[in-house]
């Protein structure tokens, strides 16, 4: 096991007590999703570093283009209440049937991710179920990304 596994372990290992409740939250903001276009439910539980806990779910737009995905509306929900650090995201999607799959986020939500969170401690959990779920860092999902760190070398 390298370094990075090793930290990557100790990081999980952090908020442990706490992935089964996160993942619970994903999985029930997909009941207040509003997805009447790609009947795609998706909920996310985000995890501040002060132990709040965000719900998001994403809501669709019949112009398509003003859509917002569960990861984004959990991380506005927080920012706009004065929240800026956060630990751990769990993000359960699929159809309205049932979860099939893992869901990643995608490229617009893990670069919000980039905004405010440490790529190499900040965790994602992609959830099929409380049992079943795979944890990443952001590094890993979002490697090379562009953050507010590039601005700093202005
Ligand atoms: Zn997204």
């Amino acid at each position: 096991m390298g370094d990075t596994e090793m930290e990557k372990g100790q990081l999980i290992g952090n908020i442990a007590g706490r992935i089964p409740e996160l993942i619970e939250k994903a999985i029930d903001m997909r009941n207040y999703s509003y997805a009447p276009y790609s009947k795609f439910r998706v909920g996310a539980g985000l995890l501040a570093a002060n132990g709040n806990l965000y719900g998001g779910c994403n809501i669709e737009n019949a112009a398509y283009g003003p859509s917002n995905c569960a990861e984004r509306t959990a991380f506005f929900k927080a920012v706009s209440e004065g929240v800026q650090d956060f630990t751990a995201i769990a993000i359960a999607g699929g159809p309205e049937e049932g979860i099939r799959d893992f869901c990643a986020p995608c490229g617009v939500c893990r670069q919000v991710m980039a905004e405010f969170c440490e790529a190499d401690s900040f965790l994602v959990i992609l959830a099929k179920s409380v049992e079943e779920y795979e944890v990443y860092t952001l590094r890993e999902l979002f490697p090379k990304s562009f953050s507010p760190k590039d601005l700093e070398k202005v």
